[in-house]
């Protein structure tokens, strides 16, 4: 079986709803998972703010607001009185829910409840669409089987077991269609995976059932080897390992929310991101497989601050490691680039909310030097350390650019440098060119 997933603004309209429906009514079992269309959950977000600061009118203003936009959604995508009418009471019945929220206490525990609004509309509204289009399918309770623990982390053994309970009630449905983003908590209260968690969703319930694979529908134009807004001639990656992934959700490739992809890795389940724009594109496929001695793409990550602590006290020194990285922790903060000499280390940070408490900190303990507006420029495939020649050809196309940083060895897929941001598209396009375009 396969799940798939579709984001806000690929279920953002009644027209983008019917061009679902046709993607997911091939006659294969699936499990479909739905986002909320898209700006619900920050309307939603909205409106518990207002309720938070005891201001119901307010909150009624925005919740007036959406409903209207509801009934012209359920106007525009039914077409017969009889589901246009069901449509109506699926909408009334939730805006009904979330007005009796504005009558009352409010606090986290009620904000939960509004959020889960977003999706379980969605997901009715789909489900009575197919219906009305005679095809059948099965609302699956997404507060049935997901399930957080006491850490907030969900919870795998109750996930499976719930969800394979639901779906022996169905043997002979193909479609189930359920809600991404919501879950209970281990006290059973309504809560959910965070903001963008709806990856997440399909990739529990993907590890829970072991899928074929997963599919990530998104709109956006799929995953490239660099920047097509800054580089020319850019190509299309089609295929990437994990660890890849990660290290390109850093940098916001805009591929998948990060916390997908432990799940579907550790239970080897291939990820495919796909665009709903463009449904017959082979999209990437994000898996456990390393295209041997491939570099993949390149990605860049602006307003990184760099600061290098020498020290003359570093020399044969034990413990002075510990002591910068406690100021950096104190201060919450992490690190994301790290270089050391036996003099100093050289640390890059992308929140500069505490600099200068750092700074004030660190001159405790050696010479403190900062630059600000830098970038960090980051290349990724199979670059195991016994592959010869990448780290060269990547430094070879910063030779007319001058480099902060030089990161490698962290992990098997990642070189990363640390350039200014002023010459950020000068590297990219180096880059391109000596590893994608053999010039
Ligand atoms: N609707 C939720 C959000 O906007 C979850 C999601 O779309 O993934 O954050
Ligand atoms: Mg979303």
């Amino acid at each position: 079986m396969k799940v798939l997933k579709f984001g806000g603004t690929s279920v953002g309209s009644a027209q983008r709803m019917q061009e679902v429906t046709k993607l997911i009514t091939d006659g294969e079992k699936k499990i479909v998972v739905l986002s909320a269309m898209s700006g619900t959950t920050n309307a939603l977000v909205e409106i518990s703010d207002y309720l938070y600061k005891k201001n119901p009118e307010g909150a009624n203003e925005v919740i007036n607001r959406l409903e209207a936009a509801y009934r012209r959604h359920v106007d525009e995508l039914y077409t017969t009185d009889e589901y246009k009418q069901k449509g109506v009471e699926i909408i009334k019945s939730h805006f009904d829910y979330i007005r009796s929220f504005t009558k009352d206490i409010f606090t986290l525990f009620e904000e939960k409840v509004v959020l889960a609004q977003g999706e379980l509309i969605s997901t009715a509204m789909v489900n009575n669409y197919l219906c009305e289009c005679g095809i059948q399918s099965t609302l699956l309770p997404a507060l049935e089987y997901m399930r957080t623990d006491k850490n907030a982390e969900p919870d795998p053994v109750y996930i499976k077991e719930k969800l394979e309970n639901q779906l022996a009630l169905y043997p002979d449905t193909e479609i189930f269609i359920t809600q991404g983003f919501i879950c209970r908590n281990a006290y059973g209260e309504i809560d959910n995976l965070q903001r963008g968690g709806s990856d997440y969703t399909a990739s529990l319930i993907g590890a829970a059932i072991c899928a074929e694979e997963i599919q990530i529908w998104t709109d956006i134009d799929g995953m490239h080897d660099n920047d097509p807004r800054i580089v020319d001639k850019t190509s299309p990656v089609r295929h990437l390992h994990f660890e890849e992934a990660a290290e390109l959700a850093y940098f916001g490739a805009k591929i998948l929310h990060p916390t997908c992809i432990q799940p579907a890795k550790y239970n080897n389940i291939p990820v495919r991101l796909l665009n709903t724009m463009d449904p017959s594109a082979p999209g990437t496929i994000i898996s456990n497989e390393t295209e041997k001695g491939k570099i993949k793409a390149v990605a860049a990550k602006d307003n990184i601050t760099a600061i290098k602590i020498k020290s003359s006290h570093m020399l044969l020194a034990h413990g002075f490691l510990r002591k910068v990285f406690e100021i950096f922790e104190s201060y919450q903060t992490s690190i994301d680039m790290i270089c050391t000499s036996e003099v100093g280390v050289s640390v890059s940070i992308d929140n500069t909310k505490h600099l200068n408490e750092i700074l004030n900190d660190l001159k405790k303990y050696g010479t403190v030097t900062v630059d600000k507006e830098m970038c960090i420029v980051c290349v990724v495939g199979d670059l195991e350390w016994d592959n010869i020649r990448f780290e060269a050809k990547a430094i070879d196309a910063m030779q007319d650019i001058p480099v902060r940083m030089i990161s490698y060895g962290g992990s098997n897929y990642n070189i990363s440098l640390l350039i200014k941001e002023c010459d950020k598209k000068a590297a990219l396009q180096s880059l391109s060119n000596m590893l994608f375009n053999n010039k």
